[in-house]
């Protein structure tokens, strides 16, 4: 597998640190508001990214957090009235929502800033103690950016660049800082603010160090991929690496895959520039599996631009695969029981395998979700065409389970759940009154058993059958 890696800007081969596992962090998303539908392109795409790891037999631990601290966090809690972990909680509650609904699996850890203070305290501690963080007059914590001799390595800037850039950003406060690159690690509280005590001051911390010190504690010093949007490239990501790099004295992450935006108007969308639309926006129109396409139709590294023509042309095209399978559901209901493989079918089960290797071997080079989908089409249309009342039920069951398992990998689901009429659901029960009657009792039990995997449970009672969704 080739990923390509931020820091040397290259596609290398995915190597494990620990062979047949896959150590990965996500930045999360400040909770202060619904989530957009560009903070879901990360969310998507490295689920996916995890799906494929798992689908290659690695074990993924994936770790993946909230930031649950911070100035729109409180400002919106100020405006509330309330405190500022009512609306944190409030918005990670929102935030498992949308994930659910767009099929992103929890991540194996979902760790909160506001919970892992004290690992903050030490890292801090410990970047004083080795002369690479000092606490200024007021009780501000800075990182020494130059005592980090690879400053700059990831976003592959240079030191003394940056540093004519910053000057004019002095703001007031930050005259105590020994050099302008230097950034915060921990800051006094203000009026009205959450805050905790610290050997400096009582306060809070900056926003960098939570992933370094997260990442450490749930994966340890090195892990294998460390990933977000390519707006967390310069500063988050590289005070991440200055942070952890000195603190624990090993290289931080293997691999820095990030996403490119999702744009509006081919401009990025996001809260601030107010061109946003919420993913509970986008899923009240759509089914939320045509976002979750929509997203995966580009390679993760091309700006994608939103629009409802775009949008249009996802759901149309998960239509196809949607219908193919379900065109092979129909089939297996109807097949014979026969568990023999044709001469012909053993054939074309050998053709069909090719598509899987071509759906490999595009999420191996970089994870290409769109040659992926092609993939996938193709064997859609292999499936129509190669496909009838005639086929035998274990190719027809072939066919379907390589089909699950490629959109299973894109985190799309093929069986939609189909709701039974009511009056389909009577019928059947009538008919297994009947089959009782007539004491054919594997004939009942196959038509309950039948009603069970669409979801519906049958109560014998007093007064007859009752039954109920589930
Ligand atoms: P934030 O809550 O702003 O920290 O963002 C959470 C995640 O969403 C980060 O990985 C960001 O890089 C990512 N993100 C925010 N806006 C966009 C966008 N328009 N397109 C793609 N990713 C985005
Ligand atoms: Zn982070």
């Amino acid at each position: 597998m080739r990923i390509y890696n931020t820091l040397t800007k290259r596609k290398e081969e995915f190597v494990p640190i620990t062979p047949g596992e896959v150590k990965m962090y996500v930045c999360g998303p400040t909770v202060y508001n619904l989530i957009h539908i560009g903070n879901a392109r990360p969310m998507i795409v490295f689920d996916t990214v995890r799906r494929y790891f798992e689908h290659r037999g690695y074990r993924v631990n994936y770790v993946s957090n909230f930031t649950d601290v911070d100035d729109k966090i409180i400002k919106k809690a100020i405006e509330e009235g309330v405190d500022a972990d009512v609306i944190s909680e409030r918005y990670i509650a929102e935030c498992k929502k949308d994930m659910e609904a767009l099929n992103v699996r929890p991540a194996t850890v979902h760790p909160q800033a506001t919970q892992e203070i004290c690992g903050m305290l030490d890292m801090i501690q410990e970047l004083i103690d080795s002369g690479h963080a000092y606490a200024a007059e007021d009780g501000t914590v800075y990182y020494r950016v130059r005592s980090f001799r690879d400053y700059g390595k990831l976003s592959h800037k240079n030191l003394d660049d940056l540093e004519g850039g910053k000057r004019s950003l002095l703001v007031s406060g930050e005259d105590q800082k020994e050099d302008p690159l230097d950034f915060v690690l921990w800051k006094p509280k203000k009026e009205g603010e959450p805050y905790w005590e610290s050997p400096w001051c009582n306060g809070r911390p900056g926003w960098h160090i939570e992933c370094s010190v997260m990442s450490k504690k749930y994966l340890g010093d090195e892990i294998d991929i460390h990933a977000g949007g390519e707006d967390l490239i310069f500063p988050h990501h590289e005070n991440e690496i200055a942070q952890s790099e000195a603190a624990n004295g090993k290289p931080f992450a293997r691999y820095w895959m990030h996403n490119a935006f999702l744009n509006i108007d081919n401009r990025k969308m996001s809260k601030s520039a107010g061109n946003f639309f919420t993913v509970r926006d986008i899923i009240s129109k759509y089914d939320p599996q045509v976002l979750r396409f929509f997203m995966l139709s580009a390679h993760y590294r091309s700006p994608l631009n939103f629009s409802a023509e775009l949008m249009e042309a996802a759901k149309n095209g998960l239509e196809r695969i949607l219908t193919a399978v379900s065109n092979l559901n129909f089939l297996i209901s109807k097949a014979d029981g026969s568990q023999e493989l044709t001469e012909e079918e053993k054939k074309l089960l050998e053709e069909a395998a090719a598509y899987t290797a071509r759906f490999d071997e595009a999420m191996d080079d970089d994870f290409n979700t769109a040659d992926a989908i092609s993939a996938i089409f193709e064997l859609v249309k292999f499936i129509n065409t190669n496909t009838n009342g005639e086929s035998s039920g274990v190719y027809l069951a072939a066919l379907h389970e390589q089909i699950r398992e490629l959109a299973d990998v894109c985190g799309l689901i093929v069986d939609q759940k189909e709701e039974m009429l009511d009056a389909d659901i009577e019928k059947m029960i009538e008919e297994r009154q009947a089959a009782r009657k007539a004491k054919d009792f594997a004939r009942a039990d196959a038509i309950r058993n039948e009603l069970l995997e669409k979801g519906i449970v049958l109560e014998d009672t007093r007064e007859g059958v009752k039954w109920k969704r589930v």
